[in-house]
This record gives structure tokens, sequence and C-alpha cells, in this order.
């Protein structure tokens, strides 16, 4: 057996931050050594600095660490970053330009040159830029915003199978998606909030990228027309969005069931610890899928889709579940690792 990687964890002591820790817990390729956060939190005890959300305890090992301050002396392989974005930025260039890799959550260099914005199921091609990436030894990847995620993994199939012309969607995003403690509990309960600052741009913006090609060593975003519309809504966890989507060829409608259900790719080829499978569930009960009976399939990290018909408007609309926290953050980051991991992109220091 290899020994596991030393993983540093930016932003620790946030939502996500934690879901990175609860997710790591006993992983067969990576360890925590180190994590580190805001000038509040460094120098304490994690277990006594964190306002710890999930039901499941902090792991010992990780209760007991100091929390550092988050320079690039951290004694580990790489980091993962789930740093609040007006500091990511430049903390993880400072660990990129330190040598370290950094497997970001935040938004701050998904437009990056060379960054790949990755989701391993859908572009795994697009870590081919990141040797053009003019950090030596470092390197960032990133992965999309939380509902960007499950959108481009329902859309890809089809995309392969038929081109994408056009796409709507309208999205119902949990709570914790605006990290802790969110959106405040008086503006929430009986509403809903019909918007989430800069979240729209970023969903269009990102499944251009996504699901893009390589040409002439930079990334060229699909030609795809994407419109978005954004609403909160009190869920805990797992976004629910209603897509629309006009297809460059005629598809019979089992076919699209088809190609979701038999979607395989590379995570799921390479048998990655964090790879779902199936990746997609396809539900025939008009009802589903829902956000707290569907998220967790595939450990959080599986999309769901259901109530596929045609539409008057366009050519078909269905819904989309994908569960934010785990798929939409943490989780599609260690995924992210991993596939780094198996192709001997990442190693030790
Ligand atoms: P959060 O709960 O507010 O956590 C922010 C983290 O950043 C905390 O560990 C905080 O440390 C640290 N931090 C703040 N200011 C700092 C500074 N000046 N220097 C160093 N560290 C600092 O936020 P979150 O929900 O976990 O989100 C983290 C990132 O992931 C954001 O960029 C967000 O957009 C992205 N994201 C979130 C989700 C989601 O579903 N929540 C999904 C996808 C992406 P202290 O505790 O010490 O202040």
């Amino acid at each position: 057996m290899k020994p596991k990687l030393r993983a540093g964890i930016l932003g620790a002591t946030g939502a996500v931050g934690q879901k990175f820790i609860e997710l790591l817990a006993n992983h067969p390729w990576i360890e925590i050594t180190a994590v580190a956060a805001s000038q509040r939190s460094a120098g304490k005890k994690y277990g006594d600095v964190t306002n710890w959300l999930s039901g499941t305890p902090i792991p010992l090992s990780i209760a007991n660490l100091e929390v550092q301050d988050c320079i690039p002396n951290l004694d580990c392989d790489f980091v993962f970053s789930g740093l609040d974005a007006s500091v990511a930025g430049e903390i993880e260039t400072s660990f990129a330009q330190a040598g370290y890799p950094v497997i970001s959550n935040s938004r701050n260099h998904r437009f990056s040159p060379n960054v790949p914005l990755l989701i391993p199921e859908v572009n795994p091609d697009h870590l081919s830029l990141m040797k053009e990436q003019k950090f030596g030894k470092g390197f960032i990847v990133t992965n999309p915003n939380c509902s960007t995620t499950g959108l481009v993994i329902a859309l890809k199939p089809l995309h392969d199978q038929w081109g994408l012309e056009q796409v709507n969607v309208v999205t119902m995003q949990a709570l914790s998606g605006a990290g802790y403690p969110g959106v405040a509990s008086l503006d929430i309960l009986d509403n809903v909030i019909p918007y989430i600052g800069s979240e729209e741009q970023k969903m269009e913006s990102e499944t251009v990228k996504i699901l893009g090609k390589i040409e002439n060593k930079a990334f060229k975003n699909a030609s795809i027309k994407i419109s978005a519309q954004c609403n909160r809504v009190a869920v805990m966890n797992g976004h629910l969005e209603c897509v629309n989507i006009k297809l460059k060829t005629k598809a019979k409608l089992d076919a699209i069931i088809q190609v979701w259900q038999n979607y395989q790719a590379e995570p799921q080829q390479l048998k990655l610890p964090s790879a779902p499978n199936p990746l997609i569930y396809y539900f025939t009960n008009e009802k589903y899928p829902q956000p707290r009976l569907h998220r967790d399939l595939g450990n959080g990290m599986a999309v769901s889709i259901g109530r596929l018909r045609e539409c008057p408007l366009f050519d078909y609309k269905f819904v989309v579940l994908s569960h934010n926290t785990v798929r939409g953050a943490a989780g599609g980051a260690i995924l992210n690792a991993e596939i780094l991991i198996a192709k001997g992109l990442l190693t030790t220091r």
C-alpha cells in the first residue's frame, strides 16, 4: 500500500472546511496533517475554535491540531481551499507560488489562465492545460459553483450525444450554500428569496467553460446559449433545478434517459474512492427527485434526475438535484484530488 498524501485545509473552520474534514476521515489515499484559517482562529486548538456543524463528532486527531495562519509553510503535500472569496485569491496564489498544489472551491481562480474548472466526469481533458501555469511545482485546480455542478453533469451526456443549443435553468438552492450562519431565519422561514448574489452569472459562464474544449492551448467555451435564475429556499442541503433544453439534433425521450443511465466516465472506470456508481439516477416517479430523499445518493456525490418531458418552448424539460456541500463543494474537490493522484499529477512534495 502506498503512503497517504498529506493534505492541508485552508479555511478549515468554515462550512466547506468542515465538510472536507468529515469526508476525509478514513480516506484511503489522503490524510489531513494541517488546518489553517484566519487570525481569529490561528494558534488555538481546532476543536476549541470551530463551531462544528455536523452530527458526527470531530475526528480526535483533527480536534487536537493547532489552527495555523494561511501562510505557505504548512506541513503537507498539497492544500484544499475552502477559503472565503474575499481572501482566497491571494492566499491560493501564494501557496501555488511556494510549490503547493491547490485544489480550490472558491470562485477567485475559476477563470484564471490555464486553471481547469474541473468536474472529473465531465472535462478531465482540461487538466492538460495545467502544465502551462507559471507556478513551477505548484498549481491551482478549481471546482465549479455548487449550482453549476449538478446542471453540468446532467447536460454533459446530452451535449456529447446530440449537442446543446440552448439551456434555461431555474434553481431552488439550499441554505447551506450560503455558508454559516448564512441567511437569517426571519428572512427565509415562510419565504423564498429570488436572488443569490452573482450566482446566475456564475452558472452561465462556468457551464460553457466546463463543456468547452481546448484549442490552441486555451479553453474555448461551448457555443451554448444559457440563461439562469437562482432562488434561495428553506431547504438545508441539496439544490433542485428545473431545466429546459434545446438540442442541435433530434432525440427521443427514451434515448435521453438511456444516455443518462448508461453514462460512465473516467472516475467510475478508475474506481476512484469518491466516484459514485451510478453517477446519475433517473426516477420515473413524477414526484422525484426531492432534496430530503435523494441528496445523499452515492454518499452525496450522485446526481438525481426526473420528470423528463417534452417542452412547448424548448425540446425537453426536466428536474435535477445534487448535494451542494458534497458534490458541489468539498466532495467535488476531493474527487478532483483523486483523479490527479490517479493520473500521477499529484504526488508527495
Ligand atoms: P465560511 O463558512 O464563511 O468559511 C470561511 C473560511 O474562511 C473560514 O475558515 C474562515 O476562518 C476563513 N477566513 C475568513 N477570512 C479569512 C482571512 N482573512 N484569512 C484566512 N482565512 C480566512 O464559508 P463557506 O460556506 O465554507 O465557503 C467557503 C468557500 O467555498 C467560499 O469561497 C464559497 O463561495 C465556496 N463554496 C461554498 C459552497 C457551499 O455550499 N457552502 C459551495 C461551493 C463553494 P475563520 O473561521 O477563522 O474566520
